[in-house]
C-alpha cells in the first residue's frame, strides 16, 4: 500500500473541505455560507453517496453542479410512514401546530423525528419521513482544500476536528477517539 501524496485532486481517503449550496425545488435549503465548508473523508460514506461519487478527480477550486435523485439521497417518500395519533395520547408539552418537529421513540426504542402535518379534532397526523425524502437534491459544490487523513481518522472513518463528530453514542472502543472514551 502506497500513501497518497497527491493532494491536488479528490481521491479516496483524503480529507476534503467543500463549500456547497443545496437547492431543493428551486429554493436554497442549506449552504456552507452559514457554517463554513464541510469537511469529510472521501470514500467513507460521510456524505450522501450520490454526491460523493461525483467528486472523484475534482481539483482545489473546481466547482460542479451535481443532481442527486431522491433514491440516492434520502430515499423515496414513504406514504406508509404517515401516522395518525389519538390526540389524548399526544404529549401535552408539544405545541399542536402544523410544521412542528418532534423527537419520538419507535417500538424498538430508536430515536426518530416526525413532523406534525395535520391537527384534527381527535387526532394528530405525524409524518416520519425525512424532510428531504422524495426530493431531488441540486448541489453546487466547490472544493476548498484537500489534505491527507491521519491514520487515526482513517481507522475511525471520520475526521477529527475540534468538535467530535464521532457517532459512538454508547461508548467507543476505539482508543484515542475524539469522544474521549
Ligand atoms: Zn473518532
Amino acid at each position: 500500500m502506497s500513501a497518497n501524496t497527491d493532494f491536488s485532486k479528490v481521491e479516496k481517503d483524503l480529507v476534503v473541505s467543500m463549500e456547497y449550496n443545496l437547492t431543493v425545488d428551486g429554493e436554497i435549503v442549506d449552504s456552507s455560507t452559514e457554517d463554513g465548508p464541510i469537511e469529510f473523508i472521501q470514500g467513507k460514506g460521510n456524505i450522501i453517496p450520490g454526491l460523493e461519487k461525483e467528486l472523484y478527480g475534482m481539483k482545489i477550486g473546481d466547482s460542479k453542479k451535481v443532481k442527486v435523485v431522491a433514491k440516492e439521497a434520502y430515499g423515496e417518500y414513504d406514504a406508509e410512514a404517515v401516522e395518525e395519533v389519538p390526540l389524548e395520547d399526544f404529549p401535552k408539552d408539544i405545541p399542536l401546530e402544523e410544521g412542528v418537529e418532534l423527537a419520538v421513540e419507535n417500538e424498538e426504542g430508536e430515536a426518530m423525528s416526525a413532523v406534525i402535518v395535520e391537527v384534527g379534532k381527535d387526532t394528530v397526523t405525524l409524518d416520519f419521513n425525512h424532510p428531504l425524502a422524495g426530493k431531488d437534491l441540486d448541489f453546487e459544490v466547490t472544493i476548498a482544500s484537500i489534505r491527507a487523513a491521519t491514520e487515526e481518522e482513517l481507522k475511525h472513518g471520520h475526521i477529527h476536528d475540534d468538535e467530535c463528530i464521532c457517532d459512538c453514542e454508547d461508548g467507543c472502543d476505539e482508543e484515542g477517539c475524539c469522544c474521549g472514551k
